[in-house]
């Protein structure tokens, strides 16, 4: 039945069925905003349907305490690609960085202090006793960089990193493209601790928990388990705010990231809708047909992208039996356990007394 208000149409339950959609992008966090952004771009009429009330995901502001505003996830950022930041205009819509490399100050119980500011090359200018560190130092900076800017475009497309991630087949495959000496050294690289790596390259204690801080800083693997070394690589790998392996504060914090990504949304005419949620996706014969709200309603699209957890999205909106067994097989990896817990704390400079600092 045509509804005469606004040409949709309605099923057999009355609820509305909405044509003239390109794609659907379901989940409205800082992923599904830019794709349907990209999109919209490319002269697609998207629709960006969000479960929740607010725009963002675990980037959304939300009252933590009374009076208090904040976020579940991203505090800092690490990784903004400049090419999404270039072609999706972030900084004609509002992204601005308040501090572009913030600095880690690291405490140590002998009372010494260390401050880095996430420029490995800088670290080398760290006061350093012994030249056989400085020299491992230099070589392991070297090392690094190099193998991060090789592993760039394995680690570009986002999603988890670890073991039974995506990350991890794209990875082996440019192990196995790789001349002989970078594909033994990811090989090396590709399961270690970070903790295996930097005892087996330095001497100095001291010199090496500072780089296990760094390996583990906003990294969901911890130092001592397998990865987790891959995790630093993946850091370095990206930029942000134009600077490669930087920690950037944005103007407003990150929230001020998914606001611009909004407004790069709508300036591409995406229709973006918050306390939609999704129940399942569309199939018809082998395709995708669009997809069906929780409300009964249906968005009618031949594109379909979902910016949401990979396992809800084809097991529980498509359903295991439209899966073939190996992607069931990925979906299903065993991810380990989180076991990392970290606080940071933003300063506006290194407090100079002892009692303070303690
Ligand atoms: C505690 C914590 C700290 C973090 N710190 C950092 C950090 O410092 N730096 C950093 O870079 N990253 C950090 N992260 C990770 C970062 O927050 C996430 O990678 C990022 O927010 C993920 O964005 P997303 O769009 O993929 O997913 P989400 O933000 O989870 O968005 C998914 C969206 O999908 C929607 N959705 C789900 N189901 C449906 C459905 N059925 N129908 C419609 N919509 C649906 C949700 O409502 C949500 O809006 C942190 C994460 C956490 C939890």
């Amino acid at each position: 039945m045509t509804n005469p208000l606004d040409g949709n149409e309605e099923n057999k339950s009355g609820h509305r069925i909405e044509g003239g959609i390109d794609a659907v992008v379901i989940g409205a966090g800082a992923d599904g905003l830019a794709a349907s952004a990209y999109l919209g771009k490319a002269g697609l009429r998207t629709v960006l349907v969000g479960a929740g009330p607010e725009i963002g995901g675990r980037i959304a502001a939300r009252e933590i305490a009374p009076g208090v505003q904040g976020v579940d996830g991203e505090h800092l950022i690490t990784i903004l690609d400049p090419d999404v930041i270039a072609e999706l205009d972030l900084y004609r819509h509002g992204v601005e960085f308040a501090a572009r490399r913030l600095d880690t100050t690291y405490f140590f119980e002998s009372g010494e202090v260390l401050r880095f500011d996430g420029d490995l090359t800088q670290a080398a200018l760290l006061n350093l006793e012994d030249d056989s560190d400085r020299e491992a130092l230099e070589a392991f900076m070297g090392d690094v960089l190099e193998t991060a800017a090789f592993l760039r475009p394995a680690f570009a497309g986002g999603g988890y990193a670890g073991p039974g991630g995506n990350h991890q087949r794209q990875l082996e495959k440019a192990v196995n493209q790789a001349p002989p000496e970078m594909a033994a050294r990811v090989q090396r690289y590709l399961y270690a601790t970070a903790e295996d790596v930097l005892r087996a390259r330095f001497d100095d204690e001291q010199l090496r928990t500072l780089l296990l801080a760094e390996a583990s800083f906003r990294s969901a693997s911890p130092p001592h388990e397998p990865f987790s070394f891959m995790s630093l690589l993946r850091r370095y790998a990206g930029e942000a705010a134009g600077l490669q392996g930087a920690a950037a504060y944005p103007k407003g914090g990150t929230v001020s990231v998914i606001d611009a990504l909004r407004r790069a949304a709508q300036a591409a005419k995406v229709d973006v809708r918050a306390a939609t949620p999704v129940k399942s996706i569309l199939i018809e014969g082998d395709r995708v047909a669009g997809v069906t709200l929780a409300d009964g309603g249906q968005l009618r699209s031949s594109i379909v992208i979902a910016a949401i957890d990979a396992q809800q999205a084809f097991q529980d909106m498509i359903g295991p039996e439209m899966i073939d067994i190996g992607l069931q097989r990925i979906l299903t990896a065993r991810r380990p356990e989180i076991s990392t817990a970290r606080m940071q704390i933003i300063l506006k400079g290194v407090a100079q007394d002892e009692a303070t600092r303690r």
